[in-house]
């Protein structure tokens, strides 16, 4: 398909995520640097009819699939007007949450028509889980996932493997989806500015498998196309697990991803040094599809083209990029 959203490598880019806010109710160490944290002033937001008007040109262009994010997308005082707007588009809507504030919304997202959602849980020891997110909500997250699961939403845990932190961790998330639909997410610990990463805190795809057939009996499954994540079945759960191995197997041949900011610059690629400003275009009543064009044709084949394609070569110190939490993962 030609389009706007095609790059020069051939890949055409249906799945847009959109960062609503940079703002956060966690402090998750990993993603937030630790210093030096300034968050973006709300003039410098996208409006909730400003993220409308870019989000459906998105659409109009090919974009099937929608996803919000942050920073927290849910505390972000306009996020339930913003969902509702997105709910008319023919889309799938989506939404990654650290899961304090769903419970509180449940109306708004079926009112949507948005069921799949993604919660990030790193931790089910109420310790580490305070040590990672400065923050005491584990009961009250573990709950609304469940509650989410039980009432038909397509819930996806994502989980941040660190190396002497919680990968010990990875059978009990495994075994809390033996009796629920829960589709549990590994995910490698990536590199972001100001989040301390080094190479050897990463536990990769490889090392997750291992820990877990200690456990348990599983089997590969088949994967979509675009599909990030690399599943798995325990033998006679409901639920699956998958890895996320960003860091030891990328994936960057079939990315379909591109990123709007929460003061709308465009990203090509999570780990883009460049992004494009199309709110100060909009606002000055600019034609932004050239700028969206151009963005999709500097895309790098791989990583940003800033990442090395071994991971363990790669000096966090060379990159040039946001913190996880304004990017929008
Ligand atoms: N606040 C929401 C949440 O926590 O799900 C949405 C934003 S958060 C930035 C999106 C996802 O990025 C979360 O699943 C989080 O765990 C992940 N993430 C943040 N920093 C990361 C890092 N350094 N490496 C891997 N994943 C990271
Ligand atoms: Fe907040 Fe999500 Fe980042 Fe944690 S991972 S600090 S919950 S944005």
């Amino acid at each position: 398909m030609s389009s706007i959203l095609t790059d020069r490598h051939g890949r055409f880019h249906d799945y847009l995520r959109i960062s609503l806010t940079d703002a956060c109710n966690l402090r998750c160490q990993y993603c937030m640097p630790e210093e030096n944290m300034r968050f973006m002033k709300r003039s410098h937001l996208m409006s909730a009819d400003e993220l409308d008007t870019l989000a459906g040109l998105f659409v109009q262009h090919g974009v099937k699939k929608i996803r919000l994010t942050g920073g927290e997308p849910l505390v972000r005082k306009e996020a339930a007007e913003i969902i509702a707007l997105l709910g008319k588009y023919p889309i799938e809507l989506a939404i990654t949450t650290n899961g304090v504030l769903v419970d509180q919304f449940l109306d708004v997202f079926q009112n949507a028509g948005l069921r799949s959602i993604n919660v990030s849980l790193d931790s089910l020891d109420p310790v580490v889980n305070r040590s990672i997110t400065q923050r005491d909500h584990l009961d009250l997250v573990v709950r609304n996932i469940e509650k989410l699961a039980r009432t038909g939403y397509r819930v996806k845990v994502n989980m941040v493997v660190m190396k002497g932190v919680n990968e010990f961790e990875v059978g009990n998330f495994v075994a809390w989806s033996k009796d629920l639909p829960l589709h549990i997410r590994f995910i490698e610990y990536m590199p972001f500015d100001g989040n301390g990463w080094s190479s050897a805190q990463v536990t990769t795809h490889q090392q997750i498998l291992e820990m877990l057939r200690d456990r348990f009996a599983f089997h590969k499954l088949t994967d979509g196309p675009n599909d990030t994540a690399r599943a798995y079945q325990v033998e006679g759960y409901t639920g699956t697990f998958a890895v996320i191995s960003t860091m030891s197997q990328p994936f960057c041949e079939t990315c379909n991803r591109i990123r709007l900011t929460a003061d709308g610059k465009l990203k090509n690629c999570l780990f883009s040094q460049g992004e494009t400003d199309l709110l100060s275009a909009l606002r000055a009543g600019e034609d932004v599809e050239p700028l969206i064009r151009d963005t999709l044709l500097a895309k790098h084949a791989r990583l940003g083209g800033q990442l090395s394609d071994n991971y363990l070569d790669t000096d966090p110190e060379l990159l040039n990029n946001r913190a996880m939490i304004s990017i929008g993962g």
